[in-house]
């Protein structure tokens, strides 16, 4: 074992590459880092680094359970002090579906000495109203945005067991960033606003006489 698993559980290279990327995966991967606020600056916090998947999807008989409700089981209980801010960081291989979108919120709505960034490498769109849920977890403080190479290094550097590999993303990888970042930042720009007044102004349909020329 190199010498980082000795205190903190790294993910094997292969299902980093795998699923942080722009492949379509089966699996959701949540890797983890905590932060506590410490004389002006953000400290981590050590032991509270890691990384799970969702639950329910291999032979053993254990129930599905999303990534995120895997890591709010975990922050539960570490029972982070309510005296002190910390920073929750996660970076997620699917952003959040609408259903955990709903419990971070609860979460974050009871734990106000608990902020929350979430990376994703790709966006979450099989199920309806995903949009709604990346808003709403906008709306309770959340920090969104899709992982960049930046963020990818930095996981591939701390969180992954990288053999003394250096971080080489393949090139197809930054288009879809790019793309994907794009999406997202469309997604949280629309805000709820009050439905507009019916328009009177607006021509009405064209009748079709239904006779060709
Ligand atoms: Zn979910």
């Amino acid at each position: 074992l190199p010498p980082a698993c000795a205190h903190r559980p790294l993910m094997d290279a292969t299902t980093f590459k795998e699923n942080f990327s722009h492949r379509r995966a089966r699996k959701t991967y949540l890797c983890y880092e905590v932060e506590v606020w410490e004389g002006n600056t953000w400290a981590p916090v050590e032991g509270l680094q890691g990384f799970l998947h969702n639950q329910g999807l291999s032979r053993c008989s254990s129930p599905l359970r999303h990534a995120e409700l895997c890591f709010l089981d975990r922050v539960r209980f570490w029972n982070l002090e309510e005296g002190r801010q910390y920073r929750l960081t996660c970076y997620i291989s699917w952003s959040p579906c609408p259903d955990c979108a709903q419990k971070l919120v609860e979460f974050l709505g009871q734990n106000s000495h608990v902020s929350l960034c979430i990376f994703a490498a790709r966006i979450y769109t099989i199920v309806s109203g995903y949009k709604d849920g990346l808003c709403q977890l906008r709306d309770a403080g959340a920090q969104l945005t899709i992982m960049t190479l930046n963020d990818l290094q930095h996981c591939w550097e701390n969180l992954v067991d990288n053999q003394g590999e250096p971080f080489e993303p393949c090139p197809t990888l930054v288009e879809h960033i790019e793309t994907k970042s794009q999406e997202l930042k469309d997604i949280l720009r629309v805000r709820f606003l009050p439905p507009a007044p019916p328009s009177s102004s607006l021509p009405g349909p064209v009748s079709s006489s239904g006779s060709p020329a």
